[in-house]
């Protein structure tokens, strides 16, 4: 069976040295020496600063939206993106509302925003999404940031590792990233999450509340368990040399699937330059139709691609049964027709061109 991803695994002796040192050290969690390892190795790695390592990329929301002090406050986000986007927002007691998306960029249209700005909207703060990689229009949002004064959080789960053309990370932009390194992901500690944030004291705040709040043995304010565990950091360590052979790997897969479904389908769009995580590969079909007779042919072949994300975040049922509806056209029309092909580490060539010629 071929699913939509495959999780990396590193060579078992180099996970095992580092599992040997929690042995001896015997320190498991609670901010132990390889979570500080990661933490380091990873900045320096993504080109950042005030990373926090967190349990999960949802964690890493939930502790952002937090921060921001979102509950009972007006956020704007997208409606295609995962559950998870919405559901930590939603759980922090927001009052979440949508902006539809662009219809090439799949992203949030910062145009559509501007427009709902300039007719009187005002958001606390926006949660824009770089979907399946691809960077939003930073610049743009920056600028509507400045006029209208909103937090900027970007649900950065796809992007890690993802470059603007200057060479930057795509977390240099915004107040707070927030990351995932779950299994599926690019780069993972099998469960775990990040957040590097643009405020020094925003880290140290966030550094308390994923501990309980504690600080030392008192609390300033209560807080919850978001550690990540030295295990969890142990595999994203005996992982990270591997990185850039990782994506070398999907960026090649992606672009064999490119090349070989030019015409046939469409593509989302990308910017020219800089460096797009090569997290997803989504494809878009002429009508849900379509999709859904190549998709059961492909399950008949025991291939699952899947249809990330479907349904659109405002029709599922848990935004439908508040009662409030929304007019988001274009990502209804986008959700309906997108399927993320398998995209994985090793993933033979002729398994590239086999699907493709089922897409075909
Ligand atoms: C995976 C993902 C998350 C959640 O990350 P977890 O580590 O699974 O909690 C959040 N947002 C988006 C867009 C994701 O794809």
């Amino acid at each position: 069976m071929i699913f939509v991803t495959s999780p990396y695994l590193p060579p078992i002796e180099k996970y095992m040295k580092y599992v040997e040192g929690i042995y001896d050290r015997n320190w498991l969690t609670n901010n132990g020496p390889l979570v500080k390892e990661l933490t380091v190795r990873l900045e320096e790695k993504l080109g950042v600063q005030n990373l926090l390592l967190t349990s999960s990329g949802t964690m890493a929301l939930q502790i952002a939206f937090k921060i921001k002090n979102l509950a009972n406050k007006k956020v704007t986000t997208t409606p295609f993106t995962f559950q998870a986007t919405y559901s930590a927002l939603e759980w922090q007691g927001a009052n979440v509302d949508f902006c539809d998306v662009n219809k090439s960029t799949w992203n949030l249209d910062s145009d559509l925003l501007e427009k709902q700005l300039a007719s009187g909207h005002r958001p606390n703060c926006i949660v824009p999404v770089h979907t399946f990689g691809n960077p939003c229009n930073v610049e743009h949002l920056a600028k509507l940031q400045s006029q209208y004064g909103f937090d900027v959080i970007y649900d950065s789960a796809h992007a890690v590792t993802t470059k603007t053309d200057d060479g930057k990370s795509i977390l240099e932009h915004g107040d707070i990233n927030c990351f995932s390194l779950h299994a599926t992901k690019l780069f993972h500690t099998v469960e775990g999450g990040g957040i590097t944030f643009k405020e020094a004291d925003e880290l140290a705040l966030a550094q308390k509340m994923i501990n309980f709040g504690l600080d030392g043995e008192d609390a300033a304010s209560p807080g919850i368990n978001g550690k990540l565990s030295e295990f969890h950091a142990a595999m994203g360590l005996a992982i990270l040399d591997d990185l850039s052979k990782i994506e070398e790997d999907r960026q090649q897969q992606k672009d064999l699937y490119l090349k070989l479904l030019e015409s046939k389908v469409e593509f989302q769009q990308l910017p020219l330059d800089g460096k797009i995580s090569p997290s997803y590969m989504p494809v878009l079909f002429n009508s849900e139709t379509e999709l859904l007779n190549t998709l059961s042919q492909f399950n008949d072949k025991g291939i699952y691609p899947r249809r990330y994300f479907h349904p659109a975040i405002h029709q599922m049922q848990c935004v439908k049964s508040q009662g409030k509806t929304w007019q988001l056209p274009i990502a209804e029309h986008i959700s309906q027709r997108v399927l993320c092909l398998p995209l994985f580490f090793g993933q033979p060539k002729s398994q590239i061109e086999e699907i493709c010629s089922f897409v075909k």
